[in-house]
């Protein structure tokens, strides 16, 4: 890929990077939110748990992102992890974080769906923002 190419999409992540960095701070701040009675504390418990996997979602992005601009710099950006052929730049362009081709990351979302994991929260929140 040319650099020029490389810049742009280094450019779209590093945005995107700042994006949800900005919009998990706040929501963080949501989060731990203390309830002003029991029945506040129930609510809040329902709101905690809807914004957990909204958390994990963008925890996720965060994570797909840091790693596409590690492969930015190491040179392997926009080659599919899994089958190594060249991801379509009509994909890098609506996906810049895309680490897989159409084909593979149908395989792997079938393969997640069939079985679901852990939640990627958790092992985030152990590193630093
Ligand atoms: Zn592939």
């Amino acid at each position: 890929m040319e650099a020029r190419e490389l810049e742009k999409y280094r450019k779209a992540l590093e945005a995107k990077q700042a994006e949800l960095v900005e919009l998990l701070r706040r929501r963080d701040g949501i989060a731990i939110e203390k309830a002003a009675d029991a029945l506040d504390e129930v609510r809040l418990a329902a709101d905690r748990e809807l914004l957990i996997h909204t958390l994990d979602r963008e925890y996720l992005r965060l994570k797909e992102i840091r790693a596409a601009l590690a492969r930015i710099e190491d040179g392997s950006y926009g080659i599919c992890l899994s089958c190594e052929e060249p991801i379509p730049q009509k994909r890098l362009d609506a996906i810049p974080w895309a680490a897989y081709c159409v084909r593979c990351q149908e395989a792997i979302d079938a393969q997640r769906a069939a079985e679901p994991g852990a939640t990627v929260l958790e092992e985030f929140l152990e590193e630093t923002i």
